[in-house]
């Protein structure tokens, strides 16, 4: 069996963003400044390091970037306010609510207060319904999107493929196996869950694997068929004395032993992950343009 191509989501991520600088500047000489927003209640340090790098993001590509903390006692009607006040003013045209928020925190009704133009995570209902139908004027979440674009510039075939879907959030899980399912893409789908009876046997039937589900390395060699693509979304902390840091990142699929079964695979870290905060700054520019009439 041939070396399984590993699929650079750095690389590709790159791609993406010089795209979205070119775009900009497009848009800034037309007097359109793309704006995100971005809010984060809370001290919880991952959210933190992923706000910073949006804003950080951002600035790089020459956006408008709002970063607005606030502490971890906001109560849900101040942050709907916030929400509120950010769904109104002309300079912003993203906005992105961090998640998890706090416990005593409502998300739904968060994501519901969101204007559905500026919903650059394509979480509120208005956007989900336009990803069912198709409708191109909608926000794809930023994840599936990625993995799609991955899938895309690695000229790896779709249409007619099985695909299986491990996981089934409304933040990975169920977004991509529409965009899968879609007449775009033209797999045909399986979303397996936590609930699904005999895993490896469905994820054995899969020529595109998509692992989203949060376990370290649940997925084995001897569940994956010879020549299958495997995207693994997950992103876990695992104990790792060796490290300084104390632990290592690892994906949902065991890598080492997987890979040798692959035609392609996306490593963790480095492949789907740098696909998220690029797909986001994509989704700011089309949320500009669309508001800019352009
Ligand atoms: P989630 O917890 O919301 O959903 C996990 C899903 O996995 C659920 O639908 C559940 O039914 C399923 N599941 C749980 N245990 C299972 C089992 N034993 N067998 C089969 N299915 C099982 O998680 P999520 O937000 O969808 O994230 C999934 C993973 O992707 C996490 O590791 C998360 O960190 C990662 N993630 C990565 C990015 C990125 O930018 N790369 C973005 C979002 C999430």
């Amino acid at each position: 069996m041939s070396l399984p191509r590993i699929i650079d989501g750095k690389a590709v991520a790159a791609a993406v963003l010089d795209e979205c600088r070119e775009e900009a500047a497009v848009l800034v000489a037309r007097g359109i400044t793309p704006g995100l927003a971005v809010v984060l209640v809370g001290e919880d340090p991952a959210s933190k390091v992923y706000v910073g790098s949006k804003v950080k993001t951002c600035a790089e590509l020459g956006f408008h970037s709002r970063k607005i903390e606030l502490p971890k006692e906001t109560t849900q009607e101040e942050l709907l306010r916030v929400v509120r006040d950010l769904n109104a003013d002309p300079a912003i045209h993203g906005i992105l609510v961090q998640s998890p928020p706090p416990k005593h925190i409502d998300e739904e009704e968060v994501i519901r207060a969101l204007d559905p133009r500026k919903d650059v995570d394509g979480f509120h209902p208005e956007n989900v319904a336009k990803l069912v139908l198709e409708d191109p004027t909608g926000f794809v979440p930023c994840t599936p999107a990625g993995c799609m674009k991955l899938l895309e510039v690695s000229g790896i075939p779709t249409a007619g493929a099985e695909a299986v879907v491990i996981g089934r959030s409304m933040i990975v899980g169920k977004p991509m196996a529409l965009l899968l399912v879609s007449k775009v893409a033209n797999a045909t789908v399986m979303i397996a869950h936590s609930r699904s009876k005999d895993l490896p046997a469905l994820c054995r039937r899969a020529d595109i694997l998509v692992a989203a589900v949060g376990r370290p390395e649940m997925v084995k060699a001897d569940w994956v068929k010879e020549g299958a693509v495997v995207i693994d979304v997950g992103i876990n902390r695992v104990e790792d004395a060796t490290r300084k840091s104390g632990y290592r990142l690892a994906g949902d699929v065991a890598y080492e032993e997987v890979a040798p079964r692959c035609s392609a695979i996306t490593p963790v870290p480095g492949g789907v992950g740098p696909m998220t905060i690029a797909m986001l700054m994509k989704n700011t520019l089309q949320a500009a343009r669309q508001i800019g009439g352009c």
